[in-house]
Parts: structure tokens; C-alpha cells; sequence
């Protein structure tokens, strides 16, 4: 039996989660569950699923869940809930789906103590990817992508030697404004960025979808886990969302891998893997096959991923000074403070901005979190003074 701590179940990858849970009474069991503010479907999931340990964010809203139960978990909030609830419900499985780099510290001190952790929280690995490798390092756990291009390559990379593997392309699907001309993109709206074509998901990597940045920050995502180099990670635009990775080895063969796009495959794929079990999700409809087509990406009307390949050249903090001002800008596309098109500006006036250093501790990487949030901040107000 596999006891899993969940961080961020309000969300979507929460909720698919614990269908997965669901689905597999006799092989997982949740210990622990933490999310935001959504107090009331967190008191629901409490009800529904026992856990022992329980975390939000505000300090309130703890103690109205509180009152709420049936029973007696131990109730937390804030940075330390969530990292109780990784370390101390008695968890050997973490599955990180908290949104943004608040997920890193938890995500890392529980690889330190020796845990699975199933990371869908790709922000932690963005920002922090050399420690999170070494924590792994540290405290002899595993580490499994959940994010779906990633679940792919490990399918894929399984039993190649590093010296094999020429190149892996992650797939795109380019999300709403594939097809858009660059004026039209400049000026698209909340509701049209929000309008996933192939994928259902919380709001802030949805936008990411819209301007690329998800496929950037992926893109940095697999060179921390699978230590390759940016000229060995190409993104291929492919709308179906089925085909999700490639690899590609160094006698010019390539192999592919295939599924629905439902987020529950690799999230049971990292929770109970090396087996392979039914689940949730029906066999594969080959049908959807007839419809396949793959194309490369247009760097010039999505600048997000070429900032995201400069990003991982330059190295050290650079990831992190880039995912600080990404989520401070789609935040404010968000709220209607900023235009869409300002997303990308305001992450690559910030990556130029803020010189790179070494990552060498978790504390200096969250203060240049800090220093890269407030310059965004800043930027924001000159930039969009009575004009988002
Ligand atoms: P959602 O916005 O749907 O969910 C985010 C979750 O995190 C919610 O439970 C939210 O709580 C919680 N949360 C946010 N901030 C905090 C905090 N400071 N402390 C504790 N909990 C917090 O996002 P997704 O589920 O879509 O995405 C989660 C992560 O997974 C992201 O990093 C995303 O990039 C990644 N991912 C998502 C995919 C998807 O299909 N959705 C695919 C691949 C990766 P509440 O709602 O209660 O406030
Ligand atoms: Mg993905």
C-alpha cells in the first residue's frame, strides 16, 4: 500500500489524483491533503478520503475546517503545513500539484527525506532544479514526472544508456492562438487565452499554454531530470495532444509515445509505477489517430519559449528569475492589469534585467524568487499606467 501526502487537491491535477486513488483502493491510500483557499471542497475531499494530516493556506480557514469534521485530523496552514504534511503524515509518496515555486520547498525537503515524489509542480523544478537533484541525491528517493511530455520520456528513456539518446522533442498543441496571426495574439483576451483546445487545467498554466511558456518551462522541466542539454531538447507543435514525447537515438531511429490526453495516465503512471495497471481512463481509440499532424513552433508570435531557451543557456538563477516574472505577469493578464502581449515583455525585460548567478542554496534561490517578483511588480506599474 502506497501512502500518498497531496499537495494542492483542490486543483485539477488534485482532483484527477484522487480519482486515481480512487480507482485503486488496495494499492493507495492518502495520509495527507493540502491546498490553497478552497476551504470547502477541501472539507469535502477530508470527509471522503480520511487523511490524518490537513494544510491550507490561511491561518482561518484552518480553524473553520476545524469545526467542520466529522473527525480529528491534525489541522495546519501556511509553507509549514505543506511541509508537514510532506514529512510528518507518514507518506512515502509525495504528489506535488501545488502551482507555482511555493511548491519547491516542500517538494525538495521531502526528496531529502527519501520519498517518491511525483512532481507535477513543473515551477519547482524550473526554479530549483539543481537542488532538487541533489536533495535526491541526499536522500536516496525517486523523483517521477508527472507533467505528461515528462511521464513520456521516462516511458521512453527506460533502459537507454545517456549516450544513446541524440535528442527528445516534446509535443505542443499550441494552445488557442496556434493559428493567429501576431496583431490578433497581441490583443487576445482573458476568456480566448483561457479557451484550452486539447487539455482541461488550473488557470495560471493555461495562460502558459496560450503563450508557450508552459512548453519553455518543460522544456527546462526535462533537462533537470534527465540531465540533457538545451540543443538535445526540441519542441514539435502536434494539436491532438496524443503523441506526447519523442525520443531520438543517435542511429536515426525515434520512438514515440502514446495516450490520451488525460492527465490521469501519468499521474497512476508516477504513483504506481513500475506496474501497470487498468485505471480510470478507457483503452486508447486509435481512431484519433487519422487526425495526427506535428509542425514546428513559431518562436516569432510565442517569444516565451526562445526567452525560456535563453534562460536555460544562461543557467544558475536564470530559470527562476524567468518562472518569478512569468508568474507575476500572468497574474496580472489574470486580474486585467496587463495585456497579453505584455506577458512575454515583462518576462523578457526581467530576464534581462536581473543578472544570473550560481544556484547553490535553497534560500539564495528564493530570494532571487523574491528580487525577479518585485522587479515584475514594478515593471507592471511603468508599463500600464491607465494603459494594460
Ligand atoms: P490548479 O490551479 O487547478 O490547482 C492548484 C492547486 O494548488 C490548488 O489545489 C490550490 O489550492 C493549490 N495552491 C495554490 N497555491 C498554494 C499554496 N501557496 N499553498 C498550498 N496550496 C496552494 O492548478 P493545476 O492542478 O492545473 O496545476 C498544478 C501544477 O501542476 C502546476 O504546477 C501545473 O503547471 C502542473 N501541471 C498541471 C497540469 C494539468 O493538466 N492541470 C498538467 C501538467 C502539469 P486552492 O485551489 O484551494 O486555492
Ligand atoms: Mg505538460
Amino acid at each position: 500500500m502506497r501512502k500518498v501526502a497531496l499537495l494542492g487537491s483542490t486543483g485539477s491535477i488534485g482532483t484527477s489524483t484522487l480519482d486515481v486513488v480512487t480507482a485503486h483502493p488496495h494499492r493507495l491510500e492518502v495520509t495527507a491533503l493540502a491546498a490553497g483557499r478552497n476551504r470547502d471542497l477541501l472539507r469535502a475531499q477530508c470527509e471522503r478520503f480520511r487523511p490524518r494530516l490537513v494544510s491550507l493556506t490561511r491561518p482561518e480557514d484552518a480553524q473553520w475546517l476545524a469545526g467542520q469534521l466529522s473527525y480529528r485530523p491534525e489541522i495546519l496552514h501556511g509553507m509549514d503545513g505543506l511541509r508537514a504534511c510532506a514529512l510528518e503524515s507518514g507518506a512515502d509518496t509525495l504528489l506535488a500539484a501545488v502551482v507555482g515555486a511555493a511548491g519547491l520547498a516542500s517538494a525538495e525537503a521531502a526528496l531529502r527525506a527519501g520519498l517518491r515524489v511525483c512532481v507535477a509542480n513543473k515551477e519547482s523544478l524550473v526554479v530549483g532544479g539543481a537542488l532538487m537533484r541533489q536533495a535526491l541525491a541526499a536522500g536516496g528517493g525517486e523523483l517521477l514526472p508527472v507533467d505528461s511530455e515528462h511521464a513520456a520520456l521516462h516511458q521512453l528513456l527506460a533502459g537507454h544508456p545517456p549516450e544513446a539518446v541524440r535528442e527528445v522533442r516534446i509535443t505542443a498543441s499550441g494552445g488557442p492562438f496556434r493559428d493567429w496571426d501576431r496583431p490578433r495574439i497581441e490583443g487576445a483576451t482573458i476568456d480566448q487565452a483561457l479557451n484550452h483546445p486539447t487539455w482541461k487545467m488550473g488557470p495560471k498554466i493555461t495562460i502558459d499554454s496560450a503563450t508557450l511558456m508552459n512548453k519553455g518551462l518543460e522544456v527546462i522541466e526535462a533537462a533537470f531530470l534527465f540531465g540533457l542539454g538545451a540543443d538535445q531538447i526540441a519542441v514539435t507543435i502536434h494539436p491532438q495532444s496524443q503523441v506526447h514525447a519523442m525520443a531520438g537515438f543517435h542511429d536515426g531511429t525515434y520512438q514515440l509515445q502514446v495516450c490520451a490526453n488525460d492527465m490521469k495516465l501519468p499521474i497512476q503512471y508516477a504513483l504506481l509505477y513500475p506496474d501497470r495497471l487498468p485505471g480510470p481512463v478507457p483503452p486508447y481509440d486509435w481512431e484519433a489517430a487519422r487526425t495526427w499532424t506535428f509542425e514546428p513552433p513559431d518562436l516569432e508570435r510565442f517569444p516565451c519559449l526562445a526567452l525560456a531557451y535563453q534562460a536555460l543557456a544562461e543557467g544558475g538563477t536564470a530559470p527562476a528569475i524567468l518562472n518569478a516574472a512569468n508568474e507575476v505577469a500572468v497574474a496580472a493578464f489574470l486580474e486585467g492589469r496587463i495585456s497579453f502581449w505584455r506577458i512575454q515583455a515583462c518576462c523578457g525585460a526581467i530576464l534581462s534585467a536581473i543578472p544570473a548567478e550560481p544556484a547553490h542554496t535553497l534560500d539564495q534561490v528564493m530570494e532571487t524568487d523574491r528580487r525577479a517578483r518585485d522587479a515584475a511588480r514594478t515593471w507592471i506599474l511603468q508599463h500600464t499606467q491607465g494603459n494594460p
